[in-house]
């Protein structure tokens, strides 16, 4: 969608019937500078207008910011606590109970005698790459990441990891069975161009696996402004799950299955920017008391992340 219109336009359907939704500074980095967030009265999506120009935008993604440096524990982490372990027990009964309540459907797309070829777009320091790996063994994995240094920590794991901009990168294959991406979409300015490419690059049967922010969930009505994953000026569009699926089959994919997670933490993280307090650890306990609810949220489909999966149906 163009970036030099003066009224907003809907980046995820293209329409301009347009309604200021929220204005927010960035909350992450407590900067003054406020953005605005315009909801579409087609699709319920969210819209940055107008975008921040080139330049500031480098300011908000400085090395501290904490996706690329996510996940960025040692391989060899301290022993889970007792509790943790408990519900980890390796028993059919307590794995269908902590996943009724936790909505942990992790993994479900990718059967554990996978062999095919996976390319993660914003792979970080790799720890998914990791994760796959020794869940799928014989899996070929390599990533794109825009960041340097995330990028350098992943190529220290052992990791085939390119540095760029995905239209410009010369990759290993055009044909991947498996192309995931984590909270990426939504940090681009044309996703429909981006998921036209990225079908371009599955292989026939390739999956794509998307996690992004649901702009109609609960969290994003209760908490507009403060609400987590709005997370301004980096997110330039929050699509609502009729339009993610819309652009997901627009741009050719097929078997388009959307969840709902169960994140409780969104809802906390919320209180903490309402309360003004920045980005912190909010309390296991709390998390476990709301799971409940979150629950009962991904059952409504109004949770604040959405996992959606399509594939290449040629
Ligand atoms: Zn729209």
């Amino acid at each position: 969608m163009s970036q030099t219109l003066s009224k907003p336009q809907c980046r995820a359907c293209g329409k301009n019937k347009m309604t200021l939704w929220a204005t927010s500074p960035d909350r992450l980095l407590s900067t003054h500078e406020l953005f605005h967030y315009w909801k579409c009265h087609a699709c319920g999506s969210l819209t940055l207008f107008p975008l921040p120009s080139t330049e500031s935008l480098r300011d908000h993604y400085p090395t501290s910011y904490p996706p690329f440096l996510s996940h960025s524990k040692p391989t060899i982490s301290k022993p889970p606590p007792v509790h943790t372990r408990m519900v980890s027990l390796p028993l059919p009964f307590l794995h269908a109970l902590r996943n009724f309540f936790t909505g942990d459907l992790d993994w479900w797309w990718l059967p554990l005698d996978f062999k095919g070829r996976v390319l993660e777009i914003g792979s970080s320091n790799g720890a998914f790459l990791e994760r796959l790996s020794r869940r799928c063994p014989y899996a070929s994995v390599e990533g794109i990441e825009i960041n340097d240094q995330a990028a350098a920590q992943a190529r220290a794991r052992g990791f085939n990891v390119h540095t760029g901009d995905l239209f410009h990168i010369q990759l290993t294959s055009t044909s991947y069975d498996l192309i995931y991406l984590s909270h990426v979409l939504e940090h681009l300015d044309d996703p429909q161009k981006y998921l036209m490419h990225l079908y371009s690059l599955l292989a026939p049967r390739g999956r794509i696996v998307i996690l992004i922010p649901n702009s109609t969930s609960w969290s994003a009505y209760l908490f507009r402004s403060y609400w987590f994953a709005l997370e301004a000026p980096r997110h330039f569009f929050i699509p609502s799950s009729r339009q993610l699926h819309t652009l997901l089959h627009d741009a050719g994919f097929r078997n388009i299955t959307t969840r709902f997670r169960v994140y409780p933490k969104s809802f906390l993280k919320s209180i903490r920017y309402l309360m003004g307090k920045g980005q912190g650890n909010v309390a296991y306990k709390l998390v476990m008391c709301l799971t409940p609810f979150a629950k009962i949220a991904s059952w409504a489909k109004a949770t604040s992340v959405m996992e959606i999966v399509g594939e290449k149906n040629v």
